[in-house]
C-alpha cells in the first residue's frame, strides 16, 4: 500500500457490542457448525493433513476476530499464512523484475534462501517432509538455491496445500453468503474510517444513497485472496477498503505479503520526488516528471523491497501517477508566492496565532497529518512533494 494502514482500523467494530452480538450469529456460529460437520465427516484420525488436527472448534472465533498476524494465541494462524504465501508467490519472476532495476546482490540464490528461511515453518516442514518422504536424502536446503529446485519444492507444497485448502473452504469459504449477502459488509467497510483507497490514494471509498439506499463505491478487499487463503476468507482483519480499480483491476488475486506490515517511519518516508526546480521552470509547465522512489519504504528488509517494487508495477503507480504534475506545478507557484515571510505577516494581520497545519490546510488544501492520509485524495503527494519540503 501506498500509504500505511494501521493494524487497528478494525476495533471500534470488535469492541462493538452489537456488531459482535451479530457477527456471533451470522458467521461464528455458523462457521463452528461447519467445523463440527466436517469433522463428523473426515474422522480426526483422516489423514495427517486434516485441518481438525491444527485447529480446534475454540480457536474459530480467534481466527476470525483476533490478529491474522503474528497471532500469539493461535501459532498455526502465522504458519498457515507463511505456508501458502510461499507456495502461492511467484517469488523468482518477482526477483527476476527487481534485479533489472536493481541488481545487489545480483545471485538468484541469495534471494531464494532469504525466502525460504524467511517463511519456513513447522507446518510447512511437515509438508515437505512429506512430500519427500521417499527420498529422504534430499536436502531442501540445497534444492532451494536453485531456480529448478526451488520451483519443484513450491510446487509440491502448492498441490499438498490444494487438498488442505478445499477441505478449509469447506469450513470458513462463505464470505458472500455471510458477509456480503449478510448485511456486514457496508458495516465493516465504513467503520474503518478509510474514505480513500490506500493503494492508490486517488479514488474515496465513500457510499451514497439513492432513497435512502446506501450504495457502495468500494471494495472490501481480501488483503489475502480467500481464493488462496481459505482459512482468512471470513477474518476482519482481512478486510481493507479499496477502490473498485485498485481492487478488481489490478489486485485481484495477487499477493503482497509485506505490504500490510510496513509501519513505523512509513507515512514519513518520501516516496514522490519531482523535477520541478526552479521559478521558471514553474511558470512554463515544463516537462518536469514525478518520480516514485518505492524501494526506499523497505529499510533493509530485501523481501519487503521486492514486495515494493512488484506492487508499484502493478498499481501502475508511475504511469499513474504522472497525471498529476499539473496539480503540483500549481501548488508550487502558490507555495513560492505564500512564502514563509508573507504568511508570516498574514498571521500578524489576522491576530490570531495560527497552527502551521491550518495554514497549509488553508492556502494548499492539506494539513500534513496521519489521518489526512486515510481520507484525502493525493494526500501523500502533496505532503511529499509540497509540505514537507
Ligand atoms: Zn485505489
Amino acid at each position: 500500500m501506498l500509504i500505511n494502514v494501521p493494524l487497528n482500523i478494525h476495533d471500534q467494530l470488535i469492541n462493538d457490542t452489537s456488531f459482535k452480538e451479530k457477527f456471533k450469529t451470522k458467521v461464528i456460529d455458523k462457521v463452528k457448525s461447519n467445523y463440527k460437520n466436517f469433522e463428523k465427516s473426515t474422522g480426526k484420525s483422516d489423514g495427517a493433513f486434516n485441518i481438525v488436527k491444527y485447529i480446534s472448534v475454540d480457536d474459530i472465533e480467534e481466527i476470525l476476530l483476533g490478529s491474522i498476524f503474528n497471532n500469539t494465541n493461535i501459532p498455526f494462524i502465522d504458519n498457515y499464512r507463511k505456508t501458502v504465501t510461499f507456495a502461492e508467490v511467484d517469488f523468482y519472476e518477482r526477483v527476476s523484475e527487481y534485479k533489472k532495476t536493481i541488481c545487489t546482490p545480483c545471485k538468484d540464490e541469495f534471494y531464494l534462501k532469504k525466502y525460504y528461511e524467511a517463511y519456513n515453518n513447522e507446518f510447512l516442514g511437515k509438508i515437505l517432509a512429506n512430500s519427500y518422504k521417499n527420498d529422504p536424502g534430499k536436502k531442501i536446503s540445497e534444492e532451494i538455491l536453485t531456480e529448478k529446485g526451488f520451483k519443484n519444492l513450491q510446487a509440491k507444497v502448492k498441490k499438498h496445500l490444494e487438498k488442505f485448502n478445499k477441505d478449509v473452504g469447506e469450513i470458513f469459504g462463505f464470505y458472500n453468503e455471510y458477509i456480503s449477502n449478510g448485511g456486514l459488509r457496508a458495516q465493516i467497510l465504513h467503520s474503518t474510517n478509510i474514505t480513500v483507497c490506500p493503494y492508490c490514494n486517488r479514488q474515496y471509498t465513500t457510499p451514497f444513497y439513492i432513497e435512502g439506499e446506501e450504495k457502495i463505491q468500494a471494495d472490501l478487499e481480501h488483503f489475502y485472496p480467500k481464493s488462496k487463503y481459505p482459512l482468512f476468507a471470513l477474518s476482519i482483519m482481512n478486510f481493507i477498503p479499496s477502490c473498485l480499480f485498485c481492487n478488481r483491476n489490478l489486485k485481484a488475486n495477487k499477493i503482497f505479503d509485506n505490504l500490510y506490515f510496513i509501519k513505523d517511519t512509513m507515512n514519513h518516508t518520501k516516496v514522490f520526488t519531482d523535477g520541478f526546480n526552479d521559478y521558471n521552470q514553474l511558470m512554463g509547465f515544463s516537462n518536469s516528471k514525478i518520480s516514485i522512489d518505492i524501494d526506499s519504504l523497505g529499510g533493509d528488509d530485501i523481501l519487503k523491497k521486492i514486495d515494493l517494487y512488484y506492487y508499484k508495477k502493478t498499481y501502475y503507480l508511475d504511469e499513474i501517477y504522472a497525471s498529476h504534475s499539473e496539480l503540483i506545478s500549481d501548488l508550487k507557484k502558490k507555495k513560492s508566492i505564500y512564502n514563509k515571510d508573507y504568511m508570516k505577516e498574514f498571521s500578524k494581520n489576522m491576530k490570531t496565532d495560527l497552527h502551521d497545519m491550518d495554514l497549509d490546510n488553508f492556502i494548499f488544501g492539506y494539513n500534513g497529518s496521519e489521518e489526512e492520509l486515510l481520507n484525502r485524495p493525493l494526500s501523500k503527494l502533496v505532503q511529499d512533494l509540497i509540505l514537507n519540503t
